[in-house]
C-alpha cells in the first residue's frame, strides 16, 4: 500500500513472537488472531486528558465516514481505558445502531428530548453493551422534527451546550457528537457545544467539495457563538491504496489543512462497513482487522496531540 504522506495501518504483526507461534502467524488468520489478542488484552491504558475533550464530527457531505469515525474512535478510546460518550445528533440514528442501542422507538429518552430540554442528560445516557466505558445518547426518529421545532425556541443554537453542562460528574474524558449531513440547526448546536471539530474526508472525487463552505460556517459560529471553536483534526477515510486518486486527494487535503490532518489514514475495508449491521464497532467486531488497527492508531494520535498541545485555551 502506498503512503499518502502519512501512515496506514498494515496487516503486520508487531512485537516479538516465539519461534513456535511465528509459524502460525505466517497465515493471515493466525496473524489476525494475534492482533486481536493484542488489542483485547492490551494493558496499555491511554492517559486521561486534563480536561474533557468534546469533538463535533461534521461534514455536510453525506457518506464520508462521520458516523463510522465517531463510533470507532470512541470505541478505540474506550478499550484503552478512556470513558467516552457518543451523542447521536443524526435522525438516521446510525451511531446508536453501531453502538448496539437498538430499542429506539419514538418517545425513548434521546438526544431529541435532551435538546428540547424535556429530560436531563442522565435520563438519555445509555451504556454500549460491548464496553463498560462506552456510552451513547441515542437518536430516535423524533429528532427528525427537531430542525423545525428548534427554529422558534429560545437560545436555539445553545441548547446542546446548555444540556452538556450537566455532564460534569459523569467522568467522560472524550465526547464525540455525530452530526447529520447538513449545516442546519442540529449541526450548529453541535458546533456551539464543542471546542473541537473533527472533519472526516473521504478519499474520493470531489473530496474537498463543500469543505470551504463548512469551514466558513465554522468561522461564523466561532465569531458569533463559540469563540473557542477550532478545526483541530481532519481524518482521511476510505483510503484505497490501489488508486492514484486516493493519494492525490490525501495530498490535496494535507495541502489545505496542514498538520491538522492525522498521519493515520483509514483504509477502505469491507469489515468496517459490516460491523454496524451487527450493532458493533469494528473494534468489537474484528479487533485484529486493518480497520480496527487504523482507528486504534488514530485514537492514539488524537490523545498524543492533546498531550503535546500546550494551547489550553481551546479546551474546556
Ligand atoms: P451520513 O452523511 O449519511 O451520516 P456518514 O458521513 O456518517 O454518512 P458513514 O455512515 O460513516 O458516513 O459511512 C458511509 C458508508 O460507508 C457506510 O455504509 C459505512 O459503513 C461505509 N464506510 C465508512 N467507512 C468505511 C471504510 N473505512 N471502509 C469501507 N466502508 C466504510
Ligand atoms: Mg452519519
Amino acid at each position: 500500500m502506498s503512503n499518502p504522506g502519512g501512515s496506514v495501518s498494515r496487516e503486520t504483526t508487531q512485537g516479538s513472537v516465539s519461534r513456535e507461534t511465528s509459524t502460525d502467524l505466517d497465515t493471515p488468520i493466525g496473524a489476525a488472531a494475534e492482533r486481536a489478542m493484542q488489542v483485547l488484552h492490551t494493558r496499555n491504558r491511554l492517559p486521561r486528558p486534563q480536561r474533557r475533550r468534546i469533538f463535533t464530527v461534521a461534514n455536510q457531505k453525506g457518506g464520508v465516514g462521520k458516523t463510522t469515525t465517531a463510533v470507532n474512535l470512541a470505541s478505540a478510546l474506550a478499550v484503552q481505558g478512556i470513558k467516552t460518550l457518543v451523542i447521536d445528533l443524526d435522525p438516521q440514528g446510525n451511531a446508536s445502531t453501531a453502538l448496539g442501542i437498538t430499542d429506539r422507538q419514538s418517545g425513548t429518552p434521546s438526544s431529541y428530548e435532551v435538546l428540547i430540554g424535556e429530560v436531563p442528560v442522565q435520563a438519555a445516557l445509555r451504556q454500549s453493551p460491548h464496553n463498560e466505558r462506552l456510552f451513547c445518547i441515542p437518536a430516535t426518529i423524533d429528532l427528525a422534527g427537531a430542525e423545525i421545532e428548534l427554529v422558534s425556541m429560545v437560545a436555539r443554537e445553545n441548547r446542546l451546550r446548555t444540556a452538556l453542562s450537566e455532564l460534569d460528574g459523569f467522568g467522560f474524558d472524550y465526547v464525540f457528537i455525530d452530526c447529520p449531513p447538513s449545516l442546519g440547526l442540529l449541526t450548529v448546536n453541535a458546533l456551539v457545544a464543542a471546542p473541537e471539530v473533527l472533519i472526516p474526508i473521504q478519499c474520493e472525487y470531489y473530496a474537498l467539495e463543500g469543505v470551504s463552505q463548512l469551514v466558513r460556517n465554522i468561522e461564523m459560529v466561532k465569531a458569533h457563538l463559540n469563540p473557542q471553536l477550532e478545526v483541530t483534526t481532519v481524518l482521511l477515510t476510505m483510503y484505497d491504496g490501489r488508486t492514484k486518486l486516493a493519494d492525490q486527494v490525501a495530498d490535496e487535503v494535507r495541502g489545505y489543512f496542514g498538520d491538522r490532518v492525522l498521519r493515520t489514514v483509514i483504509p477502505r475495508s469491507v469489515k468496517v462497513s459490516e460491523a454496524p449491521g451487527y450493532g458493533m464497532t469494528i473494534i468489537d467486531y474484528d479487533p485484529g482487522s486493518r480497520g480496527a488497527m487504523s482507528y486504534l492508531d488514530a485514537s492514539r494520535e488524537l490523545v498524543e496531540r492533546d498531550a503535546a498541545d500546550t494551547g489550553e485555551g481551546r479546551r474546556r
